[in-house]
């Protein structure tokens, strides 16, 4: 999973199960359940789904499906689960919901029934509401679908061993993309090849008026792999060739890194659209990732959304072939424990930045840029304090829904961007300790790498980990993870930049990718001089517990009103920091709290803080040698 603005202890019976059904590359066993999906209302934000599920008489259990792969959390959408009527030879059933457990349904079959119908009506939000697949989905000129939301599945078996055949009715006129394989087609009526339920849940569709297909490998290699892009417009597909070049080198240094590929046919499912939720989530075969609708035609828009493809793209070797054990259950029941995210989001987020600067996604200097503000908000992270960053990627299952109201102090995410910088030291320590001769990319070929082959997963452990590393070079690896792991801090993790040869500075003249972030220039950004981020119209985002806004009074929800007697601008604002670098007097706030107005007093006098990475001219460059193409 990924954020495209930048996606417990162990019971033993679950990892003996997951250990048995790891081994397969998903052959199916089960019955065979049929399911027709009518998106033709797709601009209305409302999906039927019919299924045929083979039943015996007596009590059937069915699943909606929980537990979301690479969601890692229990993010299914049962409230927009509807319309649920179950028949049998055209007679309704009763049915009634589990008391324990929201996602499960009890039907009675009659005697002499050997199959029952579902049909249900799958409901999408139609505002922006927290949430990934679950998100809106929907415009009135495209549709990604996600089969976890519509469909059932019986209890009693893995997601492996049922197998599904499905059906999509698209609007008129729509076209589509997808990684599972067709069978017939008659207009936008398709068949798809049956496939296990575990690969139908990682074959999302794309489908749209206006949609893209860009192959990104050439004729006849194999396996191929293709861009498949969907937009609210026919304008927001027009991209500058280097776009589509980009990704074929992403395509291409993937190859060189893990040098091996686990999937038979990649698509990129790319949604440009202001109207759905934003996000990506891997599969094995495809990723659906979505974004600004100018993203791409637009450039300051592909310097944001630059690193989330790669990113998407890397888990189909980190977190789809090779997942934490614990994380590989056999259905979407079972809960998913999360310790290993570290690896499996952390690796995965330093990976795709690399990636992103080998393919020419991000120049070298974007690139530093965006380590250079990871360093920057952990070196100022107030939540660091209370938690370590195994409990980021222990509680996250819990958190899914956190605000983004004291994200600073909550700390919820961390196991990505924290993880940047700690893989980056991982990858300095081994060119260190080999004198240049190894990297992590090592690491990657012995633990991602051949055979390659079509979709399958093999679980690992913190101790596969560690021993892996010990195998490209001989080093207290477990010892260095359980001191990241609990380290407090004071301060970010810098070992890896500054053993990379590079420096965490700060000056008042913001990077590019600042500059680009705030593409209208209307957002106070004083994260690491006061500690505030507001939005143009003076409401506070989050403040930094500790620093000398929260210190004043100020926090999250409340709102500048005026600066210094004048009313709230991004550029007064500015003009006040400036002009108290000058001057022993305050900054004065007028803020608004909970309908009463206060005057705050901010003693600081430090000028405006933007971070960068300077070279340290003292060491060698490992960091650009990191990001050169192979
Ligand atoms: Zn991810």
């Amino acid at each position: 999973m990924g954020i495209s603005s930048r996606c417990g202890g162990r019971k033993f019976f679950c990892f003996a199960i997951v250990l048995l059904s790891s081994i397969s590359t998903f052959a199916a066993s089960g019955p065979t359940v049929a399911l027709s999906v009518d998106a033709s209302e797709a601009p209305r934000k409302i999906f039927h789904a019919q299924l045929r599920i083979p039943a015996k008489p007596g009590p059937l259990t069915l699943y909606y499906p929980k537990w979301i792969p690479g969601e890692h959390g229990p993010t299914g959408p049962i409230t927009d689960l509807t319309g649920l009527k179950f028949t049998a030879s055209g007679k309704t059933l009763k049915w009634h919901r589990d008391l324990l457990d929201g996602f499960t349904f009890h039907v009675e079959v009659p005697a002499g029934e050997n199959e029952v119908t579902a049909n249900l009506d799958y409901v999408s939000p139609v505002a922006f509401e927290p949430g990934y697949s679950s998100g809106v989905s929907a415009t009135e000129k495209l549709y990604v679908v996600n089969w976890n939301t519509l469909l059932l599945y019986p209890a009693g078996y893995g997601s492996d061993q049922l197998t599904y055949s499905a059906s999509l009715r698209l609007p008129a006129g729509w076209k589509f993309g997808t990684s599972l394989h067709v069978a017939n087609q008659a207009g936008t009526d398709i068949h798809f090849a049956p496939v296990s339920l575990t690969m139908l849940v990682d074959g999302p569709v794309i489908a749209g008026e206006y949609l893209k297909v860009v192959p990104l490998t050439a004729a006849g290699e194999n396996p191929p792999a293709e861009l498949d892009l969907a937009a609210d417009s026919a304008a927001a597909l027009d991209a500058p060739e280097e776009v589509w070049e980009h990704h074929r080198n992403l395509v291409k240094q993937a190859g060189i890194l893990f040098g091996a590929r686990h999937y038979s046919d990649y698509h990129f499912l790319l949604t440009l659209s202001d109207h759905v939720a934003h996000f990506g989530l891997e599969h094995h075969e495809s990723n659906d990732s979505r974004i600004d609708e100018r993203s791409l035609i637009e450039e300051d828009g592909r310097k944001l959304a630059a690193g989330l493809l790669p990113h998407e793209y890397v888990h189909s070797w980190n977190g789809k072939y090779r997942r934490p054990a614990d994380l590989a259950t056999p259905d979407y029941e079972q809960p998913m424990q999360t310790d290993l995210l570290w690896v499996y989001e952390g690796l995965t987020s330093y990976l795709g930045d690399v990636l992103a600067a080998r393919s020419g996604e991000r120049t070298p200097a974007l690139s530093r840029d965006g380590w250079a503000q990871i360093a920057a908000d952990l070196d100022h992270r107030s939540g660091r304090t209370w938690r370590d960053l195994q409990d980021t990627a222990d509680g996250v299952p819990s958190m899914q829904s956190a605000p983004r109201a004291w994200e600073d102090y909550r700390r919820p995410l961390d196991y990505y961007d924290e993880d940047v910088l700690t893989w980056l030291w991982a990858d300095v320590i081994i060119r260190q300790q080999t004198k240049g001769a190894k990297s992590l990319d090592d690491f990657c070929k012995l633990f991602y790498g051949a055979p390659s082959g079509p979709p399958m997963v093999k679980p690992y452990t913190f101790d596969d980990v560690v021993n892996a590393l010990n195998q490209v070079t001989p080093y207290d690896w477990r010892g260095f993870w359980k001191e990241r792991l609990s380290n407090h801090g004071p301060g970010a993790p810098l070992g890896g930049v500054e053993g990379s040869g590079w420096k965490l500075v700060y000056d008042e003249n913001p990077s590019e990718l600042d500059r680009a972030q705030d593409r209208d220039g209307k957002t106070i950004n004083a994260h690491y001089s006061v500690g505030l981020l507001a939005g143009s119209d003076g409401v506070i985002k989050d403040t930094v517990e500790g620093m000398i806004a929260a210190k004043a009074g100020i926090g999250p929800g409340m709102k500048i009103v005026a600066v210094n007697g004048r009313r709230v601008s991004a550029d007064i604002w500015r003009d006040a920091i400036q002009a108290a670098k000058k001057s022993p007097s305050p900054i004065e706030l007028i803020v608004e709290n909970t309908d009463y107005f206060r005057v705050v007093k901010l003693d600081y006098h430090g000028g405006e803080k933007y971070p960068h990475l300077v070279r340290d001219e003292a060491k060698p460059d490992l960091l650009t040698e990191i990001y050169r193409a192979k």
